[in-house]
């Protein structure tokens, strides 16, 4: 029954599943995934951070780290087949979620493009910019290759080397505040 909801789930989505072996080894990736036609204008409105329960500071292998504790959490092999279908159903639609967060996230260009998007999400909404400021009053930090900047809050703001050129707006890593860059 698992099977069949993921699959109904994944067709709602979009998504196509290739369904591979299930037996051999349990701890194998059964499922793939393939989200070719991934739909990006609803990104901004989705929090891949807070799907993978990780947030935009953290590093790759972090977020690699938290995407594959919960990715093994929500594996439909991993459910008990006694759950309520309405749990499952739940369960499954998670599952597509930490995967598609983690397509987004995992991958350097995807992820550039969504903090872009959601920086500028952030600013239509209406988050206030606490302030302005220019590479020259920030820290470079020569262990993490980024800027950062104290918030009042006691949070950071952070540029990693690679985003010096694109980044306009950035959110605290603790705070909703955000400095605009100038
Ligand atoms: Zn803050």
């Amino acid at each position: 029954m698992f099977r069949d909801v993921f699959l109904l789930l994944a067709r709602e989505s979009g998504t196509t599943v290739k369904v591979g072996r299930t037996f051999g080894h349990p701890e194998e990736e059964i499922l793939e995934i393939h989200s070719c036609a991934m739909a990006f204008e609803d990104i901004p409105k989705k929090d891949w951070y807070s799907i993978l329960g990780a947030g935009p500071s953290d590093s790759l292998t972090e977020l690699k780290r938290k995407y594959q504790r919960l990715i093994l959490l929500y594996h439909p092999d991993k459910q008990s087949t006694d759950v309520p279908a309405g749990e499952a159903e739940a369960r499954m639609q998670r599952f597509i979620e930490i995967d598609r967060a983690w397509k987004i996230l995992g991958n350097e260009e995807r992820k550039k493009e969504y903090d872009l998007q959601r920086r500028e999400y952030e600013l239509e909404q209406g988050w206030p910019v606490d302030t302005q400021v220019s590479f020259e009053d920030m820290t470079w930090n020569h262990n993490d290759h980024c800027y950062s900047f104290t918030c009042r809050c006691g949070g950071k703001y952070r540029v990693s080397k690679n985003e010096v050129e694109d980044v306009s707006l950035v959110s605290c890593d603790t705070c909703s505040l955000l400095i605009e860059i100038i």
